[in-house]
C-alpha cells in the first residue's frame, strides 16, 4: 500500500507521523488550550434565567365534575399565589421565601387541599403535611400529623431553620410551634363544605375506587442567585386513617431541592411517591445521567410510576421549567424572567 504523506507531518514517513499525531490530540484533548475543567456548571450564568417560578395545586383524577366556575376559581388562585412569588423573586428576594409565601397563600385558601381546604380523615379531622427545602445546602424541614397549626408551611420552615431536625410529627410538632410563637387555630378552622360532602360521597362510595382529587399544593423556585428551593403543603387524602403519612413531607419523595440539578415538588398517591424516591430521582436521573430536567421528570412521572398516579412541577438550576402529570389534569402555573406567564388546568 503507497505511504502517502500525512496531513500534519507531510516531511516525516506515515509510520512516524501517525503515532505522534495521535500524541498530540491526546495532549490537547486532556488540557491544552485553556478548556473549561470537567466538573464546570454546565450552563453558564448568562445562559440562565434570572428567576423561574412554578405552582401547583394539585393533581385531578377526572376533569369531568370540573365545572366552568370551579375551574375560573382555581386559575385565579393560582394565578394570585404565582404573582406572591414572582414578586418576590423579581425583587431579588430568596426562592425559599418564596416557595414559603406561595404556598402559605394557597393554604389560606379554602379551594386547595392543604391548610384551610385540607381534607377530611376517616374519622372526621384534619391531619397536615408539609415540607420546604433549601437547594443551596440541602437544609430542609417538615411536619406531619398536626391538627391545629395555621400554616404548616411556616413551622416546616421553623424546623429547618432553628432546630436540629428535618421531620417533626403530631403533638411534638406542635409544642415545637409553641415555643417558637406560631399561630394556632382551633382544628374547626379546617371544616369546609366542600371536602365534608367528598368525606360523605368517600365513606358512601368506599369500594367504588372512583379516580380520586389531589389537592395538595407545591411551588419550586430559581432566584436570581441560582439558589433554587421546592415547597409542599397537604391534608393527605380523603379517608386516611391509623395516623396514615403520605409523600409530601417526605424529603426525598414528595420534596426535594439540590442547587446542583433541580428543585421538585409533587402531588399524587403519596405512597407510590415514597415508593420510588419521586422527587429526588428526578434529581438523581439529572445529576448522574445528565437528563434534563423535562426528560428526568417525564421519565419517572409515566415510566416509573403508573397511570394515574399524579404529577410533578420542577425547575432547574437553569430556570427549565417542567410540569408533568399523568392524571386528568393538574392545576399548575408557571413564571419566569423572560415573561413567559402560564395558568394551567388541563
Ligand atoms: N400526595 C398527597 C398524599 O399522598 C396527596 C395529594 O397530593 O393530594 O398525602
Amino acid at each position: 500500500m503507497l505511504d502517502a504523506p500525512h496531513p500534519l507531518f507531510p516531511s516525516l514517513p506515515r509510520s512516524v507521523a501517525c503515532p505522534l499525531a495521535l500524541i498530540l490530540l491526546l495532549a490537547c484533548s486532556s488540557g491544552c488550550g485553556g478548556s473549561a475543567p470537567t466538573d464546570a456548571p454546565a450552563d453558564e450564568p448568562s445562559s440562565r434565567m434570572e428567576y423561574a417560578l412554578a405552582v401547583h395545586g394539585g393533581a385531578l383524577g377526572s376533569l369531568d365534575s370540573l365545572g366552568a366556575e370551579r375551574q375560573a376559581r382555581y386559575e385565579a388562585a393560582l394565578s394570585e399565589a404565582l404573582s406572591i412569588g414572582e414578586e418576590i423573586l423579581a425583587g431579588g428576594g430568596s426562592s425559599v421565601d418564596s416557595v414559603e409565601a406561595v404556598v402559605r397563600h394557597l393554604e389560606d385558601h379554602p379551594l386547595f387541599n392543604a391548610g384551610r381546604g385540607a381534607v377530611y380523615t376517616h374519622d372526621g379531622r384534619h391531619t397536615l403535611d408539609a415540607s420546604i427545602m433549601d437547594g443551596r445546602d440541602l437544609s430542609c424541614g417538615a411536619v406531619a400529623g398536626v391538627t391545629r397549626i395555621r400554616n404548616p408551611i411556616l413551622l416546616a420552615r421553623r424546623v429547618m431553620t432553628e432546630s436540629p431536625h428535618v421531620l417533626l410529627a403530631g403533638e411534638g410538632a406542635e409544642a415545637f410551634a409553641a415555643e417558637q410563637g406560631l399561630g394556632f387555630v382551633e382544628p374547626a378552622h379546617f371544616d369546609t363544605e366542600r371536602r365534608r360532602e367528598q368525606w360523605e360521597e368517600w365513606k358512601r362510595e368506599q369500594e367504588a375506587g372512583a379516580a380520586a382529587d389531589h389537592g395538595t399544593v407545591g411551588a419550586v423556585a430559581l432566584d436570581a442567585d441560582g439558589h433554587l428551593a421546592a415547597a409542599t403543603s397537604t391534608g393527605g387524602i380523603t379517608g386516611k386513617r391509623y395516623g396514615r403519612i403520605g409523600d409530601s413531607p417526605i424529603v426525598g419523595a414528595g420534596t426535594f431541592a439540590d442547587d446542583r440539578s433541580c428543585a421538585v415538588s409533587c402531588t399524587g398517591q403519596g405512597e407510590e411517591f415514597i415508593r420510588h424516591g419521586v422527587a429526588r430521582r428526578i434529581s438523581a436521573l439529572m445529576r448522574y445521567r445528565d437528563l434534563s430536567v423535562a426528560e428526568a421528570a417525564r421519565r419517572v412521572v409515566h415510566d416509573v410510576l403508573s397511570p394515574g398516579d399524579g404529577g410533578i412541577i420542577a425547575v432547574s438550576s437553569t430556570g427549565e421549567i417542567a410540569m408533568e402529570f399523568s392524571t386528568g389534569g393538574m392545576l399548575r402555573a408557571r413564571a419566569d424572567s423572560s415573561g413567559r406567564r402560564e395558568v394551567l388546568v388541563r
